[in-house]
């Protein structure tokens, strides 16, 4: 068989990128180095591998921003969330399969397709492939001679082989009658920061309880996680009860106007995307535990009932600055036959990273066919995980995401019977989103069977 498109990485995108492009007609080379090689966190010999919790997280498609893009994969007939289905074990309102039988599956109806070939073998360099069209997927632990030679054809800049990230939050949950907008010394546009005042009792309870709490254990893997990172919070606190005020929390070139007073010390919140619904707490990386940065980060005057869009962390991640690197289509902006899949794009998760995967292989259908690739509607859950990975808004700590409603585009006001604008909220606007992804998602659906009608 002479395949048209190589894949590489057999993880949750790799494995779904070579079902959607199979099925539509393409021949796909599918190159996975398991089992001749591991990566320091996968350990079975199939693909599709859960390499820690087995769960997909809520399946609350009309209420959870994750439900919602498992509904729209199961619409758009995905490998991964059908398998995901037949695999599944009790777990409340979430999504949790048997791990075991779940890659095992995957990997039989892969080697079962007459389109997909599956090599074992760990690609070095780029330049070994020679195909119209390439997709790499080989995640957030892809071996490292891969990930040096992509950073080569890339940037140095452009590949960060750690995340190092700051929580980020909903900009409705911010409490203004505490917060305001303002840019240290009036620098820069009044809105680019938002500004969380502290006293000196606030600031010593905030340090007190940051250096008390409980914080996330790195993996054996992870250990030189902070030489390429940034220091998080609270390794700074441990270095002195000052160090954040001389650091990320220093209050310089800002007066609260709720007071008139210049604070103690300030926390600042940068916007996160273009809608400006995400808010992300500048040099806040951390690796504390999730429910202690809850604690921890609602002591924050302005932050008390703050909604957590995601949270901090460090981990081993390789990733791309796809929003300068790739164009809509995940392709390579300097070499478009270049695509890539999954966590090394820039997203987060199982899910989100077969979503990815999901989209890679549908336009790999259209490239091979010489056909024109067609975007899933804005409204969706698919093209929001896409507007992340073309987020251009501050690219320099681009890091991964889950999908989250903050990244879908804002809801238009419905008008009251008495002509009054009304902004929907909680589950109402949950609700909205999802009726407008699901109804939106219909006119992509149609659009991708009546292109590919043809093809098995
Ligand atoms: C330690 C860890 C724990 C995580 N836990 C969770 C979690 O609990 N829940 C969650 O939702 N997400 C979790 N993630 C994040 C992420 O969602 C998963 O890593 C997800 O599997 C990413 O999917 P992927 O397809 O992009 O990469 P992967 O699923 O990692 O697949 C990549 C594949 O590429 C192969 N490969 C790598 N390099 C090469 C090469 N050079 N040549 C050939 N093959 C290669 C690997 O063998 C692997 O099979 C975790 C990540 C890590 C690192």
């Amino acid at each position: 068989m002479s395949s048209e498109i190589a894949i590489v990485g057999a993880g949750l995108a790799g494995s779904e990128a070579a079902w959607q492009a199979a099925v539509r007609g393409v021949k796909v080379d599918l190159f996975d180095m398991k089992p001749l090689k591991f990566s320091p966190a996968h350990k079975n010999n199939n693909f599709a591998e859960l390499v820690c919790s087995n769960s997909f997280r809520s399946d609350d498609y009309m209420h959870n921003a994750v439900g919602l893009l498992h509904e729209e994969m199961r619409r758009a007939d995905s490998l991964v969330m059908s398998v995901a289905d037949e695999t599944k074990v009790p777990a409340g309102g979430a999504l949790a399969v048997d791990r075991e039988l779940f890659a095992q599956k995957i990997t039989e109806k892969l080697a079962a397709h007459k389109n997909i070939n599956i090599i074992s073998k760990e690609i070095q360099t780029l330049g070994e492939l020679d195909y119209p069209l390439i997709i790499i997927a080989t995640g957030p632990l892809t071996a490292q001679n891969l990930a040096l030679d992509i950073q080569k054809s890339t940037s140095h800049s452009a590949l960060a082989f750690y995340d190092a990230i700051a929580p980020v939050v909903y900009k409705e949950s911010i409490d203004f009658s505490k917060a305001w907008y303002q840019s240290r010394y009036d620098k820069g546009e009044m809105k680019d920061y938002i500004n969380c005042p502290l006293s000196k009792e606030e600031y010593e309870a905030f340090i007190k309880a940051l250096l008390d709490a409980e914080k996330a254990e790195f993996h054996d893997f992870e250990n030189d996680a902070y030489f390429d990172g940034c220091l998080p919070i609270e390794v700074m606190a441990e270095r002195g009860i000052e160090t954040l005020r001389f650091g990320p929390m220093k209050p310089v070139g800002l007066t609260n106007p709720h007071s008139n007073e210049k604070p103690y010390a300030v926390v600042q919140l940068r916007q996160d995307n273009l809608q400006d619904t995400l808010r992300n707490i500048v040099g806040f990386q951390t690796k504390l535990k999730y429910s202690a940065q809850k604690r921890v980060f609602s002591l924050i005057p302005g932050l008390q009932n703050a909604e957590f869009a995601r949270f901090g962390g460090i981990h081993k991640n390789t990733f791309i600055k796809s929003p300068i690197l790739l164009d809509n289509f995940l392709r390579l902006k300097s070499n478009p036959k270049l695509m890539f899949a999954g966590q090394i794009t820039g997203c987060e998760g199982y899910v989100e990273s077969a979503a990815v995967g999901f989209l890679a292989g549908v336009f790999s259908g259209f490239f091979a066919s010489n056909k024109t690739p067609v975007l899933p509607p804005r409204a969706t859950a698919f093209a929001s995980m896409l507007a992340h990975l073309s987020n251009t808004q501050n690219i320099d700590s681009y890091q991964p995401m889950n999908i989250n409603f903050g990244l879908f585009q804002p809801l238009e006001p419905i008008i009251t019977a008495q002509g009054k604008q009304k902004h929907l909220k909680g589950l109402q606007k949950k609700e909205a989103y999802a009726k407008r992804a699901l109804l939106s998602l219909e006119g992509w659906l149609k659009d991708l069977h009546n292109a590919f009608s043809t093809n098995g």
